[in-house]
């Protein structure tokens, strides 16, 4: 019988032997997995009625893989949950101003309100709109910083004020050393397609907006959760993947792997092997770059740097704050000294995860260049996120509970060149290991679902290979 091993079990270990039990039921199949439980980088807290994300917070729902996983391994349809909309803000010089309606992205569709915020300067408006008239940017390197391309289409200060806020955040990276290739490359295409970014999204938008009169559902949000949270998803698969035979071992760390002509040996700490015909590795890369040390197509992951984030969470009595904004939360513009990027007021976003009469809100600390997340401790991190969120609404007594979730070197950090040296790195992998793939996070995209979408390509790359 055929025996994969899969080494890591985040969401894209989980969902590769989930693709391999689909198609080929008859393989045996083992996860390792260094701690105690399933999901990686997903945990949700359940306390006093209350659903609370640690990490990843929700999933963009257009990326369907991830509904149709949950679907199949029994989640219903009745507890896949969309997000409610609502205002949303940026935090810029040292004041909450409102997005403008119509920007995606951070990018203006609707000119008349983009012309009327008061969050950009007229003349910073004024050289946004030279985006409909300039000639789409040359990237002779096949790729650009996303600042790079947003500073020469719309100008600085809508990239400082606006789209940095809502971008940078995503990969917790510098906005001028982000790759557009590797995150956000339909917005090259759309420039090249339309000739102005503006034009290009205001074209999605319409997109959109037809979509929306079809179906009802999506007006509400464009992400999704589930109503006991995203660990929910974790359970169901685990219990998916017990039913169908696959092994799960648990505070079982892989030291290392050992090539053969026919597979690969996964070694233990304590010194033991077991031989399997084929290997997904699907760890952050700081683990798997040192068991292909010898390999220089590999030094690329010694250079890949991540950053340390944290989740701080507040859990009030109503009667306890007071926010006077209306909203689903904010991001942080860089002309504003806080040490938190952004803040979602969790209660308005996701009612179904707080109890009646309670508010919810999550903060985030951790951006490139501050060591904040792995030098303070929980207690000074609830103290600094506090101080920042005072600036913005009021707490008239003290939380019910807080919770920290630090999540040291978490966020890879796809710098101009990624996509490249990771197409070259697949390539070699795919022409030299024929029964290895590596795949996850550090890869092509961060995204659940893309993790989901690469666990299936990885799936697919291996077994087509050893079968
Ligand atoms: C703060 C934060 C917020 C995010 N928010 C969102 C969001 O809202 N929406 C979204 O779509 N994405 C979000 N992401 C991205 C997303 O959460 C991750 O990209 C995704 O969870 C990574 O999954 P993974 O399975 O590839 O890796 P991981 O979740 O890191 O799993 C890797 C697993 O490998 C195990 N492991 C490590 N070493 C070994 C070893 N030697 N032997 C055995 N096992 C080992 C680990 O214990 C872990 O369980 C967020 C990420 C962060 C950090």
């Amino acid at each position: 019988m055929t025996k994969i091993a899969i080494v890591g079990a985040g969401i894209t270990g989980l969902t590769s032997a989930y693709f391999i039990k689909k198609q080929y039921p008859n393989v045996d199949v083992t996860i390792y997995e260094a701690k105690d439980v399933p999901g990686g980088k997903i945990k949700t807290a359940y306390r006093d009625g209350y659903v609370i994300e640690l990490g990843p917070e929700s999933y963009l729902g257009r990326k369907t893989i991830m509904t149709d996983v949950a679907k199949d391994i029994g989640i219903a349809d009745e507890d896949i949950v969309t997000n409610q909309t609502g205002q949303s803000y940026i935090y810029a010089n040292d004041r909450l101003y409102p997005i403008p309606g119509g920007a995606i992205l951070g990018v203006p569709t609707d000119i008349k309100p983009f012309m009327t915020t008061q969050l950009i300067s007229m003349k910073g408006k004024l050289r946004a709109l030279k985006d409909l008239t300039l000639k789409p940017i040359d990237m002779p390197e096949g790729d650009m910083s996303v600042g790079h391309f947003f500073r020469e289409r719309l100008g600085d200060e809508l990239l400082e004020n606006l789209i940095e806020p809502l971008l940078s955040g995503i990969y917790g990276t510098n906005i001028d050393e982000l790759s557009l290739m590797s995150t956000f490359p339909n917005f090259k295409a759309l420039e090249e397609e339309h000739g102005s970014i503006i034009k290009g999204m205001q074209q999605v938008r319409k997109a959109r907006l037809q979509k929306e009169d079809y179906n009802q559902s999506d007006a509400q949000g464009q992400f999704k959760q589930f109503r006991r949270g995203l660990y929910d998803f974790i359970v169901h698969l685990e219990a998916w993947l017990k039913k169908h035979d696959v092994t799960i071992r648990y505070n079982t760390k892989v030291e290392d792997l050992k090539s053969t002509q026919k597979g690969y040996h996964v070694v233990l700490a304590d010194g033991s092997e077991q031989f399997f015909d084929g290997v997904i590795v699907a760890t952050p890369h700081q683990v798997f770059r040192q068991w292909f040390k010898t390999d220089p197509v590999f030094d690329y992951f010694s250079k890949l740097e991540a950053s340390s984030v944290a989740t701080i969470v507040f859990a009030f009595d109503d009667k306890n704050i007071e926010n006077v904004h209306n909203g689903t939360g904010f991001v942080i513009a860089r002309t504003s000294n806080t040490d938190i990027t952004a803040c979602t007021w969790t209660s308005m976003k996701w009612p179904h995860t707080t109890p009646e009469g309670k508010v919810l809100i999550r903060a985030y600390i951790g951006k490139q260049g501050d060591n904040i997340v792995n030098e303070q401790t929980d207690e000074n991190l609830v103290k600094i996120a506090r101080r920042d969120l005072e600036q913005m609404m009021t707490f008239k007594g003290e939380p019910e509970f807080t919770i920290v979730n630090k999540m040291p070197f978490a966020s890879p950090q796809y710098h101009v060149g990624h996509i490249d040296e990771i197409k070259r790195i697949q390539q070699h992998v795919y022409d030299n290991y024929q029964h290895l793939q590596i795949t996850g996070a550090p890869f092509e995209a961060v995204g659940l679902p893309d993790c989901i979408s690469q666990a299936h390509k990885a799936v697919e790359n291996l077994m087509t290979r050893i079968l």
